[in-house]
């Protein structure tokens, strides 16, 4: 037996090897940090080209670890979707993120990343609902980011709720665009407002002709539907230059900025 810094004990198989056994210590953080205030919400700019202006900013969740620091979503995101956590948690992220939104200038948007799981669960709208009445942000200034993944679990009640989203006037952007494995057939099954070139085209922009092909295209292609593309992972002049050459509507990346603590954002947006 193990003690921790509280004075429980966790017991451990010999036999359970050592990833396994950080990942129990984390779950077991993990449970308790939405109730000890533990994460954070960061947040980096969306630039619109043509205004040359900053017209939203994603707000992308880290966890203050009281021993380890800050750690990045992608290692604990998984984890708080296996073991039930991530529904309580984005219910967090999306309260939050209304609530920080709500004091900034009017026409900037936050935008929020869902996890599929989040679609399986009874309350999502509901959440929702209550984050825009709660914060008083307009439904419009909210901005909710879905991966291919959410419309792969298929059915009716994945494109009911998104509908029933879409009907509060949030808006409705598709992420990671370009990465799954019937990326087209997805733009087909719901109206997004916003189509997330993923940062895996933007990276070789300048090395590889495919990708500036790709990108050519799927800006025509948001042309054409009607939907706006945004470029993420943009981190250099050279590439930001393609990308306005593409016809591309927003560019978000190191480039512009990486993303800030909600202390640093409220300091630069001057309040
Ligand atoms: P994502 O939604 O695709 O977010 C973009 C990721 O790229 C972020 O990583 C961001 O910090 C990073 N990034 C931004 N600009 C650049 C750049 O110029 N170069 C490079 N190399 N990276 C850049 P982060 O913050 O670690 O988030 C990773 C993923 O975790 C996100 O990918 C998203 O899928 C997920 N995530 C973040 N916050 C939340 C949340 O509140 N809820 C859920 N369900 N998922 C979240
Ligand atoms: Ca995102
Ligand atoms: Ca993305
Ligand atoms: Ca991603």
């Amino acid at each position: 037996a193990k003690s921790d810094r509280r004075g429980t004990f966790r017991f451990f198989e010999p036999a359970m090897d050592v990833q396994l056994q950080a990942r129990r210590v984390l779950e077991v953080d993990l449970r308790k940090a939405l109730a000890q205030g533990e994460f954070e919400l960061f947040y980096q700019p969306q630039v619109n080209i043509a205004q040359n202006e900053i017209t939203g900013f994603e707000a992308l969740l880290r966890w203050r670890h009281p021993e380890r620091g800050l750690i990045s979503p992608g290692e604990f995101i998984p984890i708080a979707e296996d073991i039930g956590l991530i529904s309580p948690l984005g219910e967090w992220v999306i309260a939050q993120a209304c609530a920080d939104a709500a004091i900034w200038p009017r026409d900037i948007k936050v935008a929020v990343n869902l996890s599929p799981v989040q679609f399986r669960n009874k309350g999502l709208v509901s959440s929702v609902v209550t984050a825009l009445a709660n914060s008083g942000l307009g439904p419009d200034r909210l901005e909710l980011e879905i991966t291919e993944s959410v419309l792969l679990q298929d059915n009716e009640s994945t494109l009911a709720i998104l509908h029933q989203l879409r009907g509060l006037g949030v808006r409705i952007a598709l992420d990671d665009f370009g990465t799954g494995y019937s990326s087209l057939s997805y733009l087909r099954s719901f109206p997004f407002d916003k189509i997330k070139i993923d940062q895996s085209f933007v990276r070789e922009l300048s090395s590889r002709a495919d990708c500036l092909a790709i990108v050519h295209s799927i800006t025509r292609l948001g042309e054409s539907l009607g939907m706006s593309t945004t470029a993420e992972g943009v981190e250099t002049e050279d590439q930001f230059i393609q990308l306005r050459a593409a016809g591309c509507t927003e560019v978000q990346g190191y480039y512009f900025a990486r993303p800030k603590s909600i202390r640093e954002l409220v300091f630069s947006l001057g309040h």
